[in-house]
């Protein structure tokens, strides 16, 4: 329970990944509810959204397509015949394509949508006037800060969405991510998480100042202090630096004469499934896009 008209209800699917589990949101009253991220194919937590929804549930809104927030939708609609709805470009199966601009409307309940790529390219985020609620599913979170990682995920969109949410969305009380808790003071959150990728960029061209290096190397002298479990994490975050910044021209990179190491081989494309459970390798493989292999050993190097 939070705002009057907002109710967060947890999933049952805690991790690395999802911190404490991934926030369902059910907005509205009993005139009509809309459940923002229905969350993980999980029965009970269907079943608890629906017992916990203050009216019946016409609306099902995903913030993105990852495996932690939408696969709810399919056994929520099926059970309330309510409305699904998306991004557009988004894969989940739904009956409703979200433009920027449009207003979902359910009874006295109205949000925003706002398409906020860079996570994911088919992000939107919502904005509800009468409490001026944010909920950012996986762009703001409530603790830590987001992975964005290639090829769905773009460090240059993702930041144009932070100054974006920054400009135009500073009169908002309360930001509702898609994990951790709620944030009381958005501007100082989203100034935060814009100051956090301007100091990650310039380590990463620190450390190229000083000669060229692989991805590998960039994470293990950046993230010396992270633990060794979250270096894949880091290499993605590595790469989506890279990949903009050679799209600038800022840098350039060529394959290395040899093959990645087994250590480095691990922090490239790690073997998710034979280190948790089967659920979790997959919310984990699509936030960090395993499906892009990074077999080869690339050289980055700063151009002058
Ligand atoms: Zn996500």
């Amino acid at each position: 329970m939070v705002g009057s008209r907002i109710r967060r209800v947890r999933a049952p699917n805690p991790s690395a990944m999802t911190l404490s589990g991934t926030n369902s949101y059910l907005v509205g009253d009993v005139e009509g509810v809309i459940c923002i991220d229905p969350g993980p194919g999980i029965a009970k937590h269907v079943d608890r959204l629906i017992a916990e929804s203050p009216g019946p549930i016409r609306w099902i809104v995903l913030t993105h397509g990852h495996p932690d927030h939408a696969p709810a939708a399919a056994p929520l609609r099926a059970k309330t015949g309510a409305i699904v709805a998306a991004h557009p470009r988004s894969a989940v199966p739904h009956d409703r394509a979200l433009d920027e601009g449009d207003v979902v409307e359910c009874g006295t309940t109205r949000l925003q949508v706002v398409h906020a790529p860079g996570h994911t390219f088919e992000h939107v985020v919502l904005f509800e006037p009468q409490e001026r609620a944010l909920f950012t599913g996986d762009v703001i979170l409530g603790e830590g800060t987001v992975v964005i990682a290639p090829p769905a995920g773009e460090m240059r969109a993702y930041q144009a969405t932070l100054d974006r949410l920054l400009r135009d969305f500073s009169n908002a009380r309360t930001i509702y991510g898609g994990h951790g808790d709620e944030v009381t003071d958005p501007r100082a959150k989203i100034a935060e998480y814009i100051e956090h990728r301007k100091i990650r960029e310039r380590e990463l061209l620190g450390a190229l100042a000083e000669g060229s290096q692989t991805i590998p190397d960039l994470v293990k002298r950046i993230y010396a202090q992270t633990p060794r479990v979250l270096w894949p994490a880091a290499a993605r975050q590595m790469l989506a630096y890279l990949l903009a910044l050679e799209r600038e021209g800022r840098v350039t990179s060529v394959e290395a004469p040899r093959a990645p190491n087994a250590d480095e081989h691990a922090i490239l494309n790690p073997e998710w499934s034979s280190m948790v459970g089967e659920d979790e390798a997959r919310v984990i493989e699509a936030e960090l896009g395993a499906q892009l292999r990074l077999d080869a050993l690339r050289v980055y190097t700063l151009t002058r």
